[in-house]
């Protein structure tokens, strides 16, 4: 089958599109779809980078949406539309999927945001409902806040009357931003947190959303109040430095958390209830997805250079078929 394979990790000259590889083989967990769209996400570069660790030659991704070939327990009908997250090999013309990990895709959610719902949706969900339940009249600060993840949390946040403040890097972005709910859009700078404050009533914001890492993760700790939140839910400029724990309490009593979609859809029945949450607010158009690109398969090269050189927004994904 085609799909994208990596043999060393490294550089995004490392997926390379080939037309030979081995389809998959379903256990009794797992279903076989054939891949109609697959999800480029953030998470797929630390794999091809090496920073998550996978045995090689793989292949990469994690979502997408297709229609199911085969159900070794034969309990999910040979053609029936669904969209998965969760099964590692998404960039691949056919993939195996837990079976715990996939829904039916609703009508009415066009093949490209359902490639993509499930993982950014799911994270958004938990940022802005699990590890914090986001109340009205609270602030809250999201970094790179039109990316994928960005624009769904911040529409989530802003749908339950908090505050949103966003941080962006271009015009364009900020833009974006602002359509999502925004109340303020600043720039990255070492001034972040006081221009922050000083939109905020001179105090801090309640929780800190920072998907951005190494660059931002100083200000992050700067910009939250006493005993408010500072969720770190990401890397795209590198991960942040081990640090010495006694920072929380001189920042306020400060709470740092590392949260993951794994720990977050654990629960009974926790995935079911997030990834119904997001195809309805996608079906009523009380949540947005942008996908800011479509790339052919063969092209996940250019998908993950534009990722990674900020040129993207919202949601990317790959055409497989
Ligand atoms: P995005 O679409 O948000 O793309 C990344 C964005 O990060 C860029 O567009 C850019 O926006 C910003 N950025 C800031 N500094 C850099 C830098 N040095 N290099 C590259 N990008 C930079 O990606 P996703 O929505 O897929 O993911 C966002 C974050 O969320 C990632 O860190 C990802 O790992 C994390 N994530 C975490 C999950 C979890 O459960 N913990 C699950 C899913 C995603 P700008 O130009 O505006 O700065």
């Amino acid at each position: 089958m085609k799909a994208i394979q990596i043999s060393q990790t490294g550089g995004p000259e490392t997926l390379q599109f080939r037309d030979d590889v081995e389809a998959p083989s379903p256990s009794d967990d797992q279903v076989l779809v054939a891949v109609d769209v697959a999800g480029v996400n953030y998470i797929d570069t630390y794999y091809r980078e090496g920073i998550y660790h996978a045995a090689t030659p793989f292949t990469p991704g994690q979502e997408g949406t297709g229609r199911v070939l085969h159900d070794p327990r034969g309990e999910i009908a040979e053609g029936t539309l669904v969209a998965w997250m969760d099964a590692f090999g998404s960039y691949a013309e056919q993939v195996c999927v837990p079976r715990d990990r996939l829904v039916a895709v609703p009508e009415g959610i066009d093949p490209h945001t359902a490639g993509t719902m499930l993982l950014q949706g799911i994270t958004a969900h938990y940022l802005i409902y699990g590890v914090h339940d986001l109340q009205e009249g609270e602030s809250c600060l999201i970094t790179a806040g039109a990316g994928g993840v960005g624009l769904l949390a911040t529409q989530m946040a802003a749908a339950k009357g908090a505050r949103v403040y966003s941080v962006v890097s271009t015009e364009e972005k900020a833009e974006l931003a602002r359509e999502a709910g925004a109340s303020a859009v600043f720039y990255y700078s070492d001034e972040l947190a006081e221009q922050v404050r000083r939109h905020n009533g001179g105090v801090g914001v309640d929780v800190v959303y920072d998907g951005v890492g190494q660059a931002t993760f100083s200000e992050s700790l700067e910009v939250v109040r006493p005993r408010g939140i500072v969720c770190l839910f990401g890397a795209a400029s590198g991960p942040v430095e081990p640090l010495d724990p006694q920072l929380l309490n001189t920042h306020g009593s400060i709470f740092l958390t590392r949260p993951s979609t794994g720990a977050y859809t654990a629960g009974e029945g926790e995935f079911a209830m997030r990834a119904q949450a997001v195809t309805q607010g996608i079906v009523e158009g009380t949540l947005k997805f942008r996908i800011g690109g479509v790339y052919p398969l063969a092209e996940a090269a250019q998908a993950h250079r534009d990722l990674q050189e900020r040129k993207t927004t919202g949601s990317v994904v790959l055409q497989v078929s």
